[in-house]
């Protein structure tokens, strides 16, 4: 029998009509004659409301605790799904992260998955169970201390399930149709991609695609396992994200995101260690840094701008206001009002003149490039953030990847 991994994303379980039409499909997928892993989020807006209650009674909320909050919101789907299952006179066994096996690093709210111990699943599977396992959290082995995976993170558990369990395919059920060339709630015409590569599909949710969550889509190319992103709403043929695709535009899609704020450095001397001394403790705090563009410098000085999680913005201020004091640097400003747009495809390795016609789109529609980065598949330009909804219909425009008109 093959195993079928699918996973059901908020919207999809937000409430108890969803949850029953899912376990209809769950229920259908089982009958087929498969063997079916479930991995459910939480219900609707759950664990945003959770982090809303989180912050009323603590301006900065401790990891643990905050762990312990939000895994309480997969706990709730994953029983209302074992129930529904049940309902429909179908075997089925919900486990948290931590009963499945999923263990991982003691990070809490951004832990990783370094094994899966999947006994309990494989036992129930064999018992002629559908097993209900909760999205987005593990146990830490050592600490024994609950974890969660961080935002979007039930993508990464079904992946990584899949792979632990060697399914034959993972199920990615969403609110939309699959994988597209662009938001369409911004661009009209936005065609949805019958496949893509995983290299391609890292990039694109790397870059803003809220689709899939970029850690699900290495555990997918790491381990060759083909990930059907598709609608819940609908049996219709979503996106393939697998390893060889069968067309091979030059690009794929484009993509935006409006989470990152930019950190610039002024007036910083110009000499060997300085970019060593600002990024080294914004590492050692964990604070990821996205772009980065050192300016030519006059007067043996130079700016310094980075990028970095709107939400760690503040904590990178601090860190980059104390380098800036003992490099007697200039003052640091944090400039909220950014987005970032990109542009991937693999096609660009072997066509030239790519980045030439990002460039002359935007700079046709009058908005400015405040930086720049680039992949051998993807160009990101850092533009002002008003402008962005704009940015991604220009570009979208300019490589013709709508939907052509019959
Ligand atoms: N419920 C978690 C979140 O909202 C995890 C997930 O949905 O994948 O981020
Ligand atoms: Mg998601």
């Amino acid at each position: 029998m093959s195993i079928v991994v699918q996973k059901y994303g908020g919207t999809s379980v937000a409430d108890p009509e969803r949850i029953s039409r899912v376990a209809d499909r769950i229920v259908a997928t089982r009958r087929a004659g498969n063997d079916v892993v479930v991995v459910v989020s939480a219900m609707g807006h759950t664990t945003d409301e959770l982090i809303e209650l989180a912050h009323a009674v603590n301006p900065d909320p401790p990891g643990r605790e905050m762990d312990m909050l939000l895994t309480a919101g997969e706990r709730i789907s994953m029983a209302l799904m074992a129930m529904a299952i049940q309902a429909r006179g179908v075997e089925a066994v919900s486990f948290t992260g931590s009963q499945a096996g999923i263990l991982t690093d003691a990070s809490h709210g951004s832990a990783k998955i370094q094994e899966i111990r999947g006994t309990r699943v494989t036992d129930a599977l064999q018992a002629g169970k559908v097993v209900i396992v909760a999205g987005f959290q593990g146990v830490d082995p050592q600490g024994k201390e609950v974890t969660t995976l961080g935002r979007g993170g039930s993508d990464a558990t079904a992946v990584a399930l899949a792979a632990a369990l060697k399914a034959s395919v993972c199920e990615i059920y969403t609110d939309v149709d699959g994988v597209f060339t662009a938001d369409p709630r911004i661009v009209g015409n936005a065609r949805k991609l019958d496949e893509i590569s995983f290299e391609e599909m890292l990039e694109l949710a790397a870059s803003g695609a809220g689709v899939l969550m970029s850690r699900s889509v290495e555990f997918g190319r790491r381990f060759n396992i083909p990930i059907h992103v598709r609608s819940s709403f609908n049996d219709n043929p979503g996106t393939w994200v697998k390893e060889q695709t069968m067309e091979q535009a030059i690009i794929s899609g484009v993509a935006h995101d409006r989470s990152e704020a930019k950190v610039t450095v002024r007036h910083v001397p110009d000499r060997p260690g300085v970019a060593a001394s600002l990024f080294t403790p914004l590492a050692e705090a964990d604070i990821d840094v996205d772009m980065i563009v050192q300016n030519v410098s006059s007067d043996g000085h130079t700016d310094i701008s980075f990028t970095v999680a709107k939400d760690a913005a503040d904590r990178a201020r601090a860190i980059a206001e104390k380098v800036a004091a003992e490099l007697e640097a200039g003052e640091v400003d944090v400039d909220e009002g950014i987005a970032k747009v990109s542009l991937v495809g693999a096609g660009m390795k072997s066509h030239p003149g790519v980045a030439a016609k990002v460039f002359q789109a935007l700079a046709a529609a009058g908005i400015n490039v405040e930086m720049i980065s680039t992949s051998t598949i993807r160009i990101s330009c850092v533009i002002r953030e008003d402008r962005v909804e704009e940015a991604v219909r220009v570009l979208h425009d300019a490589f013709e990847l709508g939907e052509v008109p019959a």
